[in-house]
């Protein structure tokens, strides 16, 4: 079967170490198996995706020698397409509106595993009166039904990892309230009808894909292969971002002059490699091993980030 993988930024910002160990290990875990690459911009939150971002993109791939073979694929240019998906779910009966503020949800739903917080279903049952009523002064969104199931992978990195959709989820949103389809509807799209065979991405959204494996099942696709790797952390519990300039691609090229030197830095850091030196993703072709990685990763959520300013210190 063909290998098919996919680098899946959200132009929000300039890319980071985070992203770029996420999609390196992407492009060696497709590669290392001769498949090939989608470039897919996640730009469905336009508020937040900026053109310069956009732009940026595979410019920077390109750059890091993190080559795609298809794309890019725009989500924006594919509401139409979700469009059919939604309506396959909602004459299925599996949507509800969801009249909630996110204060509502707050107070209404539990804190679970630290992971996320599962909708109480405060909604699910509303008479047709009790809509009409609530359409009046708020726009819904609109969540799918989730069966009593548990959904159960194999993640490549982590290991074996469980949830039951009603006790550990909830219902969730697949439209939002302002007419917008959500991530968790076009990323299952997406993967689905671009044939993506293995995913690798970060750990923060393992919790997310048992709804993923759902939303296949009610769609016919089949499952991809996850490989969810650890976040990369500023200090224990605090996950890389913007503010951390020091991780930023501009600054690590900055200091370390060559986009094989920030390739080289952050296969070191994450343990891909043992020896500090410039390298290309090419290069670490020939020793990557991904069942090395499981035994060092599996129930691993962070590694901390090591500056290039202190690695060369
Ligand atoms: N677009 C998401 C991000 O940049 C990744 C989503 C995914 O890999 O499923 O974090």
């Amino acid at each position: 079967m063909d290998v098919v993988g996919r680098f899946a930024p959200s132009p929000t910002g300039r890319m980071h170490a985070g992203n770029i160990f996420a999609s390196l290990v992407q492009w060696l875990v497709v590669k290392s198996r001769g498949g090939r690459i989608v470039l897919r911009i996640e730009d469905l939150d336009r508020d937040r995706s900026k053109t310069e971002f956009i732009e940026a993109i595979p410019r920077d791939y390109d750059r890091l020698g993190l080559l795609w073979d298809e794309g890019p694929v725009y989500q924006s240019d594919r509401d139409d397409i979700y469009a059919g998906y939604y309506d396959s779910l909602s004459e299925q009966g599996l949507l509800y509106p969801c009249f909630c503020t996110r204060a509502d949800l707050l107070s209404a739903s539990a804190p679970h595993r630290g992971e996320k917080t599962v909708y109480s279903g405060r909604c699910r049952d509303l008479d047709e009166s009790a809509r009409q009523k609530a359409s009046e002064s708020r726009k819904p969104a609109f969540r799918v039904r989730v069966p009593d199931a548990e959904y159960a992978l194999d993640d490549g990195f982590q290991g074996s990892y469980t949830q039951n959709l009603v006790t550990d989820c909830g219902d969730f949103i697949i439209r939002r309230s302002d007419g917008g389809f959500a991530y968790q509807l076009a990323v299952v799209v997406d993967d689905g009808l671009q044939g993506i065979t293995d995913i690798v991405r970060g750990v923060d959204l393992l919790c997310s894909t048992p709804q993923q494996l759902y939303l296949q099942d009610l769609f016919g696709f089949s499952h991809p292969r996850y490989w969810h790797v650890p976040l990369l952390v500023a200090k224990e519990g605090v996950r890389l971002s913007k503010r951390n300039r020091d991780a930023s691609l501009d600054d690590m090229l900055a200091v370390l002059k060559s986009p094989e030197a920030v390739i080289g830095h952050i296969a070191w850091v994450t343990g891909l490699v043992g020896k500090y030196e410039p390298c290309t993703p090419e290069e670490l072709l020939g020793s990557f091993d991904a069942s090395r990685l499981r035994a060092r990763w599996e129930g691993c959520i962070q590694i901390p980030w090591v500056s290039p300013e202190q690695a060369t210190r």
